[in-house]
């Protein structure tokens, strides 16, 4: 049987010019970046190629990036590593406006998890955090992120596309915003807000320098856009506080020790190029011509069905819905049968299904976000791909619909 991959927000698969580019880093090339002989000056000076690329498509400079593990570690780094080196300042004695206040953070309360988790340990570490509420459509407003502002805020971290519900976010609204926020700041000694975005879901179809965005901080991932799982980054601007998460060596800037993932990073840095490439040549419009086709066809097709997320602002890749009298996972097992991968926002954690958050911050009734039913596309998808999907939804809805106890 044909299978079809609608399931792009979870993972890619590694493009083959990216495998190969791989290649000699897991055979001959093994040296360790940080050895000072020929084997581990080629690593180094592979890792440090990858950097620029990066640098250059973030439009910032190559000794701000730093290299991890994934887009959950970059996360954690990011919004631990900053409210802990301003809880620092509390404690170190010297007289300063911030002595003995506790630092605060704005997260959205449709972040990711590695985003939600971890503002909420530093929650519970005692540190003050506001999870900014969304509208229907799962947007944050800028005026929202202003106005939870206090005197203590260190931190806001907006997520640039939902990876469940497709919404863009305005970044670069808020980083308008809070430039002007953090000058009239400056005239009251008060401390900088600083700016994180997780760019996971953006980086191959939206402007992600770092300057039209106005952030300090930015996460990615190269398993989201056709590298290789396990290596991700965080752009960090130029004399960021931030305290390391992973004690140890003194790798990538003393900012994270461990080392470097030497073969990941070099295919992460062919992905990127390969993606670029992509960009220019017009995928984005391919796929978004392919979501609407399948959006169009869905509601069209099943009925009780609603698109969720926003009916503009979303990412080119992705169609989410929710549909009235079935669950999302019972869907996935009938569209797998059929060939079809695709995903549900509601997880079935120990036999219990857990709502999504980002539809209940949506304001979507609990009911409704059992069915939830996300497609997400990719550069390979083609339209016939879309017609099958559009086709045999119908007869798997009707089919569930049939069998529910609740009717
Ligand atoms: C996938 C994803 C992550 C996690 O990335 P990993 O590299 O798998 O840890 C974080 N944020 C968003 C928005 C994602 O889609």
């Amino acid at each position: 049987m044909k299978r079809i991959y609608f399931d792009h927000s979870a993972t890619t698969k590694v493009d083959p010019e990216a495998r190969e580019a791989m290649l000699p880093f897991l055979g001959e090339n093994f040296g360790n970046p940080s050895s000072i002989h020929s084997f581990g000056q080629e690593a180094h000076t592979a890792v440090d190629n990858i950097r620029q690329v990066l640098a250059d498509f973030l439009g910032s400079s190559p000794r701000e990036i730093i290299f991890t593990g994934s887009a959950t570690e970059a996360n954690n780094l990011a919004l631990k590593g900053v409210l802990e080196s301003f809880h620092r300042c509390t404690v170190c004695g010297v007289e300063c406006p911030e002595k003995g206040r506790i630092p605060h953070l704005i997260v959205s309360q449709i972040e990711h998890h590695a985003v939600l988790d971890t503002a909420k340990h530093l929650e519970k570490q005692g540190y003050e955090v506001t999870f900014l509420p969304v509208d229907k459509n799962g947007l944050v407003s800028p005026q929202e992120v202003k106005n939870a502002i206090k005197e203590n805020t260190v931190l806001v971290s907006v997520m640039y596309i939902n990876n469940e519900v497709g919404t863009v976010e305005p970044i670069a609204e808020i980083g308008e915003m809070l430039k002007a926020v953090n000058s009239e700041r400056k005239n009251k000694n008060l401390r900088k807000v600083c700016f994180h975005t997780d760019a996971v879901q953006a980086i191959q179809y939206l402007d992600c320098r770092i300057d039209k965005l106005g952030v300090d901080l930015l996460s990615l991932t190269a398993h989201k856009f056709y590298g290789p799982k396990g290596v991700g980054a965080l752009y960090i601007r130029q004399g960021m506080p931030l305290v390391r998460q992973m004690d140890g060596g003194w790798q990538e800037c003393s900012l994270r020790a461990g080392t470097e993932n030497v073969a990941g990073i070099v295919g992460m840095g062919k992905a990127l190029e390969i993606g670029i490439r992509n960009q220019e040549s017009g995928i984005r419009e391919k796929i978004e011509k392919l979501r609407d086709r399948l959006i169009e066809g869905v509601l069209k097709n099943v009925p009780k069905c609603e698109l969720t997320g926003h009916p503009q602002k979303r990412a080119p890749h992705i169609a989410s819905f929710v549909i009235d009298g079935v669950e999302g996972e019972s869907i996935l097992l009938m569209l797998d049968e059929k060939g079809v991968a695709a995903s549900s926002g509601s997880a079935c954690t120990s036999g219990v299904l857990e709502p999504s958050h980002v539809l209940l911050a949506m304001r979507i009734p609990v009911e409704k976000t059992h069915g939830s039913l996300r497609f997400s596309l990719g550069k390979d998808n083609t339209q016939e791909e879309v017609d099958y999907v559009v086709e045999i939804l119908p007869e798997i809805v009707a089919k569930l619909r049939k069998m529910s106890p609740f009717k």
